[in-house]
């Protein structure tokens, strides 16, 4: 059956913190990532930017008055597929090739795009098997421990390889919120395998994330989280991929 197209692909949530987050609302949600809008006095922060299969710049646009800086924390077309349409792009230094020039393979795209993923079209005539993640040099290559300064909110990089090589994720101590990408998400479907490419490195970023006094977890995933929830989704994934290693 034809599947109807979507008047709107975008939805928007005012989050606390004065951070919005849009989401690809046609998308099965595993499969599209949040986009977070970190809004700061002299520049906003736009933190993964979902597929790219309709641009997210209409929308932040017509909210923001500042420059923006926008951000992919993996090399997955599902958070860097929108990067192309913003001028001032960034990632970490690893994964910067994969964004620059992505294949179906390291996008992912050849794994995870379907039709199946669609609940409505994006426009008349829209395949996913035509899909591909376009992709985009960063304009900026990022290490742990560099700070991104929106004005009146510093966000620091932590390097958190595992998912994939150049996996980060955005810590800003003042408020305790972390950005975790594919890192870290509270996954409804409770036993599935938190899939990652390197299972021992992933353990110890989780170790790594689990020190921090977060308050807030905005996932690139489903819904945000708090520091309990934090502590026993981490716990959980640590058992699994311990399991995996002996
Ligand atoms: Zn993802």
């Amino acid at each position: 059956m034809q599947k109807p197209v979507a008047e709107f692909w975008y939805g928007i949530e005012a989050c606390h913190h004065n951070v919005l987050r849009l989401r690809e609302t046609w998308i099965d949600p595993y499969l599209a990532g949040n986009i977070w809008l970190v809004r700061g006095s002299e520049r906003d922060l736009v933190i993964d930017a979902g597929t790219g299969i309709v641009s997210p710049r209409l929308v932040i646009d017509s909210m923001v008055n500042k420059p923006v800086l926008a951000v992919a924390c993996a090399c997955y077309y599902d958070h860097a597929g929108g990067l192309h349409y913003f001028a001032e792009r960034g990632c970490h230094r690893l994964d910067a090739d994969q964004i620059a020039n992505p294949t179906d393979e390291s996008s992912v795209v050849s794994t995870y795009v379907s039709e199946a993923m669609l609940t409505a079209l994006p426009y008349d005539g829209f395949e996913a098997a035509n899909y591909r993640m376009q992709g985009a040099p960063p304009t900026v290559c990022f290490d742990d421990g560099d700070i991104i300064d929106l004005g009146d909110r510093r966000l620091e990089v932590l390097h958190v390889p595992g998912v994939t090589p150049g996996s980060m994720v955005l810590w800003e101590a003042a408020t305790g919120s972390l950005f975790t990408c594919d890192t870290l998400y509270d996954d409804p479907v409770l036993e599935r395998d938190f899939a990652v490419g390197d299972p021992i490195t992933f353990a110890d970023t989780l170790e790594r994330l689990r020190g921090l006094p977060v308050n807030t977890v905005f996932a690139g995933h489903y819904q945000s989280f708090g520091r309990e929830r934090m502590l026993e989704l981490i716990d959980r994934i640590l058992r699994a991929k311990r399991a995996q290693i002996q």
